[in-house]
């Protein structure tokens, strides 16, 4: 089977605050999904700093179409690559090259 995680929510940088009470992510942002310790593109959230928002989509966190994403100053490539609804295959062995 391959999994696709089109389920994916949000690690970031930083948290900004909107004006419901909700953290939003910030900074820099990459695809987590839920119940890994770790962001799609292979990153330790706890040593890279990363908080995790298991209540933002993906989608909502990328400029161009989220909602959530006034404080987004980067969106990492390979996350987003990884995510592109395009291809049925995940190449995710392309994640491990140093
Ligand atoms: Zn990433």
């Amino acid at each position: 089977m391959v999994r696709r995680p089109t389920g994916a929510q949000v690690a970031a940088s930083s948290t900004w605050v909107d004006p419901d009470g909700v953290r939003r992510p910030a900074g820099d942002v990459h695809a987590w999904v839920g119940g890994t310790n770790q962001t799609v593109c292979g990153l330790a959230l706890s040593r890279s700093s990363l908080g995790r928002f298991p209540h933002v989509a993906w989608v909502d966190a990328l400029p161009e179409v989220g909602r959530h994403a006034d404080a987004v100053q980067h969106v990492c490539e390979r996350c987003r690559a990884a995510l592109r609804p395009r291809r049925d295959a995940v190449d995710r062995r392309a994640f491990r090259r140093p």
